[in-house]
């Protein structure tokens, strides 16, 4: 089984790629893929996962132009994101698959936000729509999920706000808006706690590798859903989240 999950990873990451690539252009993620530089259509068997790539040594077949390392770093990525979640999760697929989705999502806006320091509006209301949809149905979390939002929103807005608009952008305010909407209250005050001390560990190691300076931006969205994931793995309980709407309930009563 987890041969499968692995497998079906690196597939939903080529798949990840297509998003990746098209999106920011506003090309549509129907229809083949093409070389970006012959145009000609790629084979299904040029196609194939991370094989494709090694078996081509990162060449075109027909012009030889070389492919992005992007391709098979994100199809790794997935295929093992998502054995992960499923050695972690494996005992409850109704969340299993919540999370796959949030994976998913995660890599499509860190990859977007490193290359062109852009959070698409289209992915974040993808991802409150698909987290409204998996609360209804598991019902226990919406209170939660609003005060989250306006927690991690609010800090965000209100130093974007302060900086008026220099530290970061308006699509990290909406990013971190849905990571509140996603993780409830006390999660995502530990999600933000990580996005602090990931975003100084990596301003840290391109300091210390010369390339950046002090005035480097550092693409906050990366590093959010970088802690998002992170968190996911790391500590997030979902006991938690039920206990605390418990009390609410018991307390509204
Ligand atoms: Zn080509």
């Amino acid at each position: 089984m987890e041969f499968v999950v692995f497998i079906s990873g690196l597939a939903i990451g080529s798949f990840l790629n297509v998003l990746i690539f098209r999106l920011p252009e506003g090309k549509s993620i129907l229809g083949l893929s093409r070389c970006l530089r012959c145009h000609r259509s790629i084979a299904w068997h040029d196609n194939i996962p991370v094989v494709s790539f090694f078996l081509l040594r990162g060449r075109c077949r027909n012009c030889r132009a070389k492919i992005s390392l992007q391709y098979p770093l994100v199809e790794l990525l997935t295929g093992f994101l998502f054995l992960f979640s499923f050695l972690v999760y494996g005992q409850s697929p109704f969340f299993l698959i919540y999370v796959l989705f949030l994976i998913s999502l995660f890599i499509v806006i860190a990859v977007i936000d490193l290359k062109h320091f852009l959070i698409l509006d289209s992915l974040v209301l993808t991802g409150f729509l698909v987290s409204l949809l998996y609360f209804l149905l598991s019902t226990f979390y919406l209170l939660s999920a609003l005060y989250g939002l306006l927690f991690f929103g609010g800090i965000l807005l209100f130093l974007f706000l302060i900086s008026k608009g220099r530290w970061l952008g308006l699509g990290d305010v909406k990013f971190a808006a849905l990571l509140g909407f996603i993780f409830g209250l006390n999660n995502s005050i530990n999600v933000f706690f990580y996005t602090f001390f990931i975003g100084f560990i990596i301003a840290i190691i391109l300091l210390g590798l010369k390339k950046a300076d002090l005035k480097t931006e550092i693409p906050l969205g990366l590093v959010m859903a970088v802690a998002s994931i992170l968190y996911l793995f790391l500590n997030f309980s979902f006991l938690d989240l039920i206990d605390r709407e418990l009390i609410w309930r018991l307390w509204l009563s």
